[in-house]
C-alpha cells in the first residue's frame, strides 16, 4: 500500500471527523477572505467622509466578531483533526508492535533494535503528521487560494489579479526542485536517525562490555560521528525547507511592486477605489498562507513518504515460521525426529543434518557435543524458532507444523543459557507465565531451582526488585530464577539449555535430583557441556558438526571409549584438580 492509499483509507475511515473538520476550514476560510473585503468597504467610506461613528463603531464590531469566530472555529477543526489523526498513531503501533511480536528469531536477527525503535517512534510520527498537519495545510491552503484569487479576480479587478500573480508560476517551478531535494535529504535523515538510535541501544544493552573492555572513548567517538551525521542530514532537509521562505517572499514583494504600480496606475484613472486596492494588497498578503502550506505539505508528505517506505517492509513481513496449525491440546506423548536436517539463513555448512531420535514420553535425555555441533539448534527447531525444511518433528505423532505456535510453546517450558528478566519483582519474573501463582507455589518452584534461600538473602525477599534484565543477581541466580519460572508452567516437556553453565556443580546435582523427584510425567531435555548434568539421564545423545555421532546410556557411552568417554576422563580429572 502506499501512502496516498494508506491516507485515502484512513480518512474514508474516519470520514466524520475529517468531514466536519473541513466545514469548520471551509467556514473559517469565507470569514478570512472577507475581511479585506470589509476593510476595503470601511476605506472607501472614510475617504467619501460617508462612514458616521456610530456606523464605523458597527463595522468595527462586526470585524472583531469575525475574528471571534475564526478563533473559536480554529480551535474546533484542530480538535477534530488532531484526534482522527493521533487514533492513526495508535493504529500504526498497534500494528508495528503486533507484526514484531510474531516475527521469528530470523527477522531479528536481521534487523537491528535500534532501528525498529526509530521506525515505532519517529517514522510513525511521520505518518501521523502526513495525515493530519499535511491534510489540514494541504486542504486549508487551497480553499485560501481558490477564495482569495476568487475574490481578487472577480471581487476587484481580473486585470490586476493577473499581472499580479505573474511572478507566482516561477516560484512554483522553484518549489518542485527544491521538494525533491527535501524528500532525498529526510529519507538520509531518518536513515541516519536509525543508526544513532541503534548505536544507542547496543551502548546501554552493553554497556558493562564496553566498560571492562575499556571502550568508552571509542563508543563515544562513535556516537559523536554517528550523532554529527544525523544532525548534518536533519540540518540538509532543514536547509532545503529554509530556501523555500526567502522563495515566497521574493515573489510577494515582486506582486507587491506590480500591484502597487498598476494598481496606482487604475486609481488613477478612476478605474479602481482605494478602498479596493488596499483589499487587493491584503488579498495578496493572505496568498502567502497558501504558497507556505504548499511548502509544508511537500514537505510533510516527502516525510511522512520516506518514512512509510521504511515501515511497510516491516508490516508487511511474513513471519517465516507460519503458524497455520489447528491442534491445540495434545497432553503428553513421545517427541520424534526424523530426517531432520537444518541449514540457519545464509549459511552454507548444516547445523543439523539427518537427526532420527525418539524420546518416548517421561525421559530424560541428555544432548552433549562440542561447541557449535548443533545442541542449542535443535532445541530452537523444537521450539519452532527457524522454519523447518527438512524432516519431521513430531509430537505424540502430529507433525509441529500442525499444532498452533502457542499451543505449542504452552506445552515447553524453556530455559535458555542467559535468560531474560523483566523489571521486576523476583516474585513475578518467576510467576510470569502465571500471574494467578500463589507464594506458596512461587516458593515451591525456588526451592526445585535451589535457588529459595538466595531470595531470601535479598533486601526485600521474593519482592526484590530485579531491575532490567536482572543487572541485580548473579548469572547463577538469573539460571536458577529461569529455571523456577519454567518449573511453574508444569509444561509437559522442560528444555534445559546449558542452564546450569553458571551453577556450581554440587547445585546442579541438587536441582537435577529435585527434578527427577519432582518430574511427574514430564519429559525433560537437558543440553550441555558439564557431561556431570546429563550422567544420570535416560538416553544421552552426542552431537558432532550437526550429526548424532554416538548414543546410549551414560555406562554404555564410556564403554564405547569414544567422544563422551574421552569428555568424562577429562571432566572427572579437571574437577578432582579444583578439588585438591
Ligand atoms: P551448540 O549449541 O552445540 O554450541 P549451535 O546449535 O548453537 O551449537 O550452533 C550450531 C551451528 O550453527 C554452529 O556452527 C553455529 O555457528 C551455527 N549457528 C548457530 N546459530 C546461528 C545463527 N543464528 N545464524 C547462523 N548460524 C548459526
Amino acid at each position: 500500500m502506499t501512502l496516498p492509499r494508506l491516507l485515502l483509507s484512513f480518512v474514508s475511515r474516519h470520514r466524520r471527523a475529517y468531514c466536519l473538520a473541513a466545514l469548520m476550514l471551509a467556514a473559517v476560510g469565507v470569514l478570512t477572505v472577507s475581511i479585506p473585503r470589509q476593510v476595503g468597504h470601511i476605506v472607501d467610506a472614510l475617504a467619501a467622509h460617508q462612514l458616521p461613528a456610530d456606523r464605523l463603531f458597527i463595522a468595527l464590531g462586526e470585524l472583531a466578531l469575525m475574528g471571534i469566530a475564526i478563533y473559536a472555529l480554529r480551535v474546533g477543526w484542530r480538535l477534530q483533526l488532531f484526534t482522527a489523526s493521533y487514533r492513526l498513531g495508535v493504529e500504526l503501533r498497534t500494528r508495528l508492535y503486533r507484526q514484531l511480536t510474531r516475527q521469528d528469531a530470523g527477522f531479528f536477527q536481521q534487523q537491528r533494535t535500534g532501528d525498529l525503535m526509530a521506525r515505532a517512534t519517529n517514522d510513525i510520527d511521520s505518518v501521523e503528521m502526513a495525515a493530519g498537519e499535511a491534510m489540514l495545510a494541504g486542504f486549508d491552503g487551497l480553499l485560501t487560494l481558490v477564495l482569495v484569487l476568487g475574490m481578487m479576480t472577480l471581487g476587484i479587478d481580473w486585470r490586476l489579479a493577473a499581472a499580479a500573480l505573474l511572478p507566482f508560476p516561477l516560484m512554483a517551478y522553484a518549489f518542485n526542485r527544491i521538494s525533491n531535494q527535501i524528500h532525498r535529504a529526510w529519507g538520509n535523515a531518518l536513515y541516519r536517525f536509525g543508526s544513532m538510535n541503534d548505536h544507542v541501544q547496543e551502548t546501554l544493552s552493553g554497556v558493562r562490555t564496553l566498560r571492562a573492555l575499556g571502550l568508552e572513548a571509542l563508543n563515544d567517538r562513535q556516537m559523536t560521528r554517528l550523532a554529527a551525521a544525523a544532525s548534518a542530514s536533519s540540518l540538509s532537509a532543514q536547509r532545503w525547507e529554509a530556501a523555500f521562505e526567502p522563495a515566497v517572499g521574493l515573489a510577494l514583494v515582486c506582486a507587491n511592486v506590480i500591484t502597487l504600480s498598476l494598481g496606482g496606475y487604475l486609481v488613477w484613472h478612476g478605474q479602481l477605489t482605494i478602498g479596493a486596492l488596499t483589499s487587493f494588497s491584503m488579498y495578496l498578503v493572505q496568498l502567502i498562507w497558501p504558497m507556505y502550506a504548499a511548502g509544508w505539505v511537500l514537505s510533510l508528505l516527502q516525510r511522512g513518504d520516506a518514512a512509510w517506505q521504511r515501515l511497510r517492509p516491516v508490516l508487511d513481513a511474513e513471519p517465516a515460521v507460519a503458524d497455520r496449525g489447528r491442534q491445540t491440546d495434545l497432553g503428553p506423548g513421545a517427541l520424534a525426529f526424523a530426517g531432520v536436517s537444518f541449514h540457519y539463513p545464509g549459511q552454507d555448512e548444516p547445523a543439523l543434518a539427518d537427526i532420527q531420535l525418539e524420546i518416548p514420553h517421561g525421559q530424560t535425555i541428555g544432548i552433549v557435543g562440542p561447541t557449535g555441533s548443533g545442541k542449542s539448534t535443535l532445541l530452537r527447531l523444537l521450539l519452532r524458532h527457524y522454519p523447518l525444511a527438512h524432516g519431521r518433528i513430531t509430537w505424540h505423532g502430529v507433525s509441529l507444523d500442525d499444532i498452533r505456535l502457542d499451543a505449542l510453546r504452552g506445552m515447553i517450558g524453556w530455559v535458555p543459557q542467559e535468560p531474560f528478566l523483566f523489571s521486576a519483582s523476583v516474585a513475578a519474573n518467576i510467576a510470569l507465565v502465571r500471574p494467578e501463582a500463589g507464594r506458596d507455589d512461587v516458593e515451591r518452584v525456588a526451592r526445585l531451582a535451589a535457588v529459595h534461600d538466595d531470595i531470601l538473602r535479598l533486601p526485600q525477599g521474593y519482592d526484590t526488585p530485579v531491575g532490567e534484565k536482572g543487572v541485580a543477581l548473579s548469572g547463577g541466580q538469573r539460571q536458577r530464577l529461569a529455571i523456577a519460572r519454567a518449573l511453574l508452567a508444569d509444561a509437559p516437556l522442560l528444555l534445559l539449555d546449558d542452564a546450569l553453565s553458571a551453577v556450581d556443580t554440587l547445585t546442579e546435582h541438587q536441582i537435577l535430583q529435585h527434578l527427577r523427584d519432582a518430574r511427574r510425567g514430564r519429559s525433560v531435555l537437558i543440553v550441555s557441556h558439564r557431561l556431570s548434568a546429563v550422567a544420570d539421564a535416560d538416553h544421552i545423545v552426542v552431537l558432532g558438526a550437526g550429526r548424532i555421532v554416538e548414543q546410549g546410556c551414560h555406562d554404555a557411552l564410556l564403554a564405547r571409549d569414544g567422544w563422551y568417554a574421552s569428555q568424562w576422563r577429562y571432566q572427572q580429572l579437571e574437577a578432582s584438580l579444583d578439588a585438591d
